[in-house]
């Protein structure tokens, strides 16, 4: 069977869509990943800046959300993950962790990104033992510790803030003297008076044997050190697309996320679209990844209208980008 459309990665851009193919009859089927159904948003608590959802609403609600509204129309889903892709002519192949081959005309790309790492040698060999990136699943585990976060962004700042429910004390360790959190979350952090803040400070090292005991710290402008003695480090530094899928077969940005034409979410290969944080190293929000889900839903509508009466990809791609610019 060759499908019109496979959707690799769940989260706000791959429900979307999916939400938008199945409601054109396309029948879209989704591949949500084995271990990381739903995305990013399922490690998170409240998310405040959903439009719709005055009150918030939880992550993972919001993605069980989303989700059924796609299933509704239609979607087919596969709980597991495409290991493999061959992406180029009219019939693309994508292969599972078990070796099954999917055949599709087109394939929306949807796969995130993941949490960066600071690249000590301790960090991931101290991982589960007192370093995390995750504060809403590993929090619970810090009852009355100290802990480190690291990190000046949102994510930094919103995980302090959510450890001070279980931790005596947690220590922002930031590399600058200046955050580049929004405003409303370092006042919130401002305010709570379990939190401090270590300005200008590197992580060197995490410290312990079988579990952390504390970091080796630098003081960036007098290149002094220390070490100060914590049960937990919590990593919030940003995140990095996936890409591993397709590196070498799809072009990248010079940031390293996938390269789209202008604001389509055409990639650079025929039928071959990409939406969500694999795209976008600016905005990163559910709301603007979703958003490019809705679009990648329409260059792929417009692609397989155009396929069926092209002879090639090639040409199918040129007819559908005529056609999208049109519509300017
Ligand atoms: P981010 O905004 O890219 O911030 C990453 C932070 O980590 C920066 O402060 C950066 O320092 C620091 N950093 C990067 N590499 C480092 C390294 N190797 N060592 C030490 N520090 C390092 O990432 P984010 O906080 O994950 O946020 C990503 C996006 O999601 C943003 O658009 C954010 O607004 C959004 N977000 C929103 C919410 C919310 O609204 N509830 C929550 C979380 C995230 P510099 O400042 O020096 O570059």
């Amino acid at each position: 069977m060759n499908r019109n459309v496979i959707i690799v990665g769940s989260g706000p851009s791959g429900y979307t869509a999916a939400l938008y193919c199945a409601r054109a009859e396309l029948r879209p089927l989704l591949f949500e990943g084995a271990i990381s159904a739903g995305g990013a948003l399922m490690n998170t608590t409240e998310v405040e800046n959903f439009p719709g959802f005055p009150e918030g609403v939880l992550g993972p609600d919001l993605m069980d959300k989303l989700r059924s509204q796609a299933e509704r129309f239609g979607t087919e889903f596969v709980t597991d993950d495409i290991v493999e892709a061959r992406l180029t002519g009219q019939s693309k192949e994508l292969v599972d962790s078990t070796g099954q081959v999917y055949r599709t005309k087109s394939v929306i790309l949807a796969t995130g990104s993941r949490y960066r790492e600071l690249g000590l040698g301790n960090e991931k060999r101290l991982s589960g033992r007192g370093v995390s990136w995750c504060a809403t699943c590993d929090g619970f585990f810090f009852r009355e510790k100290d802990i480190v976060v690291v990190g000046g962004g949102d994510s930094a700042l919103e995980e302090a803030t959510f450890l001070t429910r279980f931790a005596c004390s947690v220590t922002i360790v930031h590399r600058r003297e200046k955050f580049r959190a929004s405003k409303i979350m370092q006042d919130r952090v401002r305010r709570n008076e379990k939190i401090r803040i270590l300005w200008n400070h590197e992580v060197l090292d995490i410290i312990g044997d079988e579990k952390v005991d504390g970091v080796r710290l630098r003081e960036v402008t007098s290149n002094e050190d220390s070490t100060l003695a914590v049960s937990g480090v919590f990593v919030a530094i940003g995140h990095a697309p996936q890409v591993g899928l397709v590196e070498g077969q799809i072009a990248l940005n010079r940031a390293g996320y996938i390269a789209v034409d202008g604001r389509s979410t055409r990639t650079n290969m025929d039928g071959v679209f990409a939406c969500g944080d694999v795209v976008d190293h600016e905005y990163r929000q559910a709301i603007t990844a979703a958003g490019s889900g809705c679009a990648a839903a329409f260059d792929a509508e417009r692609y397989l209208m155009a396929l069926h009466d092209c002879a090639t990809p090639e040409e199918a791609r040129v007819e559908a980008t005529a056609v999208a610019e049109l519509a300017y």
